[in-house]
Order: structure tokens, then C-alpha cells, then sequence
């Protein structure tokens, strides 16, 4: 059987974003995907409704069933909900060191709707940051993360809070035609790379980056190689992406 990322994610019903992306991103990268299913959202592609978050008992025994039954190679985090989900998955990547884990610190939606309380959501994040083998931060997430403002002090932040590597997706500054996403590892800055900006906005990059990322560790690539494959794979399928009926954020089409 493929190499499988265990995605903890959240159903998004428009199918931009959440879970639907995972399993989507992970299956074109060429790994199977197993999904936890963190919470239930409402939203389309223009705005998030509500949302009802998994107990964190019924998170653990999803996650708990695959473990033996599926060859887990690589754990992927996105929409988590509660301060309790985050704290059984910290438990759980605790009594499974084996696992490699991708970090993406959902906050909020990309159409700025809330997937749970901000500041008690980055509070208990700490705890996730030292057991991620990446985390995937927007330069949104990636501020209120750490309270910093200026970009180069909050990476040095965020690797100091224990991060293994960051990237640090640049597709919120206000770069006119061009977006900037930098990598680092222990420290240091090995990659910059430089893609053109598409028109409009999108539903699920994030996601499908950080899942596209996960798949191909779980494949066997090193970081670097992984979110290199990512990224180009994320440019085509943003290029490729259709439009909603009433012009809410385009779904980039995986396939
Ligand atoms: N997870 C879920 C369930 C979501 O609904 C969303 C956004 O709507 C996200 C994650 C984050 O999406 P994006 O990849 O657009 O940041």
C-alpha cells in the first residue's frame, strides 16, 4: 500500500478547502490519505457560516483506528477548532515520535471567516510548533504567532519556539505581481522562491500546499524536495482553477 499521511482537517462542504483539498493534494502527490475529522464546518467559497468542532475523545479514536491499520508515514494538522483538539494531537504525535508532521496553523479561512477563537488557538499552538517536521505559516498566521510584525523577527521567533522548518508562504504581502515563499531549516534560510501573482483569490492553497508537502515526505523526499514538488504543483493547479457560480474565491482544480 502507499505511503499515508494521517491529516487531522476539518470538511469544508464547498470543497476548496479542509479536508476535501488533503485528500485530493495527497492523492496527486502520489501518497493515500487518511483523515481525523477535526470539525464540521458551513461555508461556501465567499464566507464560513459556523462550524461544530469534534470532541477531542472521538478526533483521538478516528485517529486511533488507522493507526495500525494503515502504513502512516506522515501526520498533516490544518483546521484544528478547539484547544482540545490541539492538545490530543500533541498526545498523540507524543506517542508516536515515528511519525514525520506538518504543521499548518489554520486560523482563519482565507475569506477571513473564523475556524475557531484566535487567541487561545495560537496560545495552545506553542505546544504543536517543537513536534512539527515543517509549519506552513501565511505571513498572517505567521505574525500572530509570535505578536511580531516585522517578517525576519518572527521567523527567528517562530524557529526559536522550537521550529525544526518554516515556510513562510508570502501570498498576503502587498507584492504587486510577484509572491515570495522562504524556507527554513535549523535556523537557517535555504530557499527563496519567487512565483508571479495569479488574479483573484483562492480557496484551499494552504491547505493543498501543506498536504502536497506531507505526501511527498511520506514518499520519502527531504524538505527542501518536498516543498519544492509543492509549490510547482500548487502554481498549476491555482492556474487551472475555476471560478464559482456567484464569483466567491476561485477552488484551484487539483486534477
Ligand atoms: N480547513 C478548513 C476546514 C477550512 O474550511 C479552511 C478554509 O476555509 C482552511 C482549512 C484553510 O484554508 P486555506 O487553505 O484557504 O488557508
Amino acid at each position: 500500500m502507499r505511503p499515508t499521511v494521517l491529516c487531522f482537517s476539518g470538511l469544508d462542504p464547498s470543497g476548496g478547502a479542509g479536508l476535501q483539498a488533503d485528500i485530493e493534494a495527497i492523492g496527486q502527490s502520489g501518497a493515500h490519505a487518511a483523515i481525523a475529522c477535526t470539525a464540521l464546518t458551513i461555508q461556501n467559497s465567499q464566507q464560513v457560516f459556523g462550524f461544530e468542532a469534534t470532541s477531542s475523545q472521538l478526533l483521538l479514536a478516528q485517529a486511533n483506528a488507522v493507526v495500525n491499520d494503515l502504513p502512516i508515514q506522515c501526520v498533516k494538522s490544518g483546521m484544528l477548532g478547539t484547544t482540545e483538539n490541539i492538545q490530543a494531537l500533541a498526545d498523540f504525535l507524543k506517542s508516536h515520535p515515528e511519525y514525520q508532521y506538518v504543521l499548518d496553523p489554520v486560523l482563519v479561512a482565507n475569506s477571513g471567516g473564523s475556524l475557531g477563537d484566535q487567541a487561545t488557538l495560537v496560545h495552545a499552538f506553542q505546544q504543536l510548533i517543537p513536534l512539527a517536521t515543517i509549519i506552513t505559516p501565511n505571513t498572517i498566521e505567521l505574525r500572530a504567532l509570535t505578536g511580531l510584525d516585522d517578517l525576519e523577527l518572527a521567523t527567528q521567533k517562530l524557529l526559536s519556539m522550537g521550529a525544526h522548518a518554516v515556510l513562510v508562504k508570502g501570498g498576503h504581502e502587498a507584492t504587486a505581481d510577484y509572491i515570495r515563499n522562504a524556507l527554513y531549516i535549523n535556523g537557517e534560510l535555504i530557499s527563496e522562491t519567487t512565483c508571479a501573482r495569479l488574479d483573484g483569490e483562492y480557496h484551499g492553497s494552504g491547505c493543498s500546499l501543506a498536504s502536497y508537502i506531507a505526501g511527498r515526505l511520506a514518499l520519502g523526499d527531504n524538505i527542501q524536495q518536498a516543498v519544492n514538488h509543492a509549490e510547482t504543483w500548487l502554481f498549476a493547479t491555482l492556474k487551472n482553477a475555476e471560478s464559482p457560480v456567484v464569483g466567491g474565491q476561485k477552488i484551484p482544480k487539483r486534477f
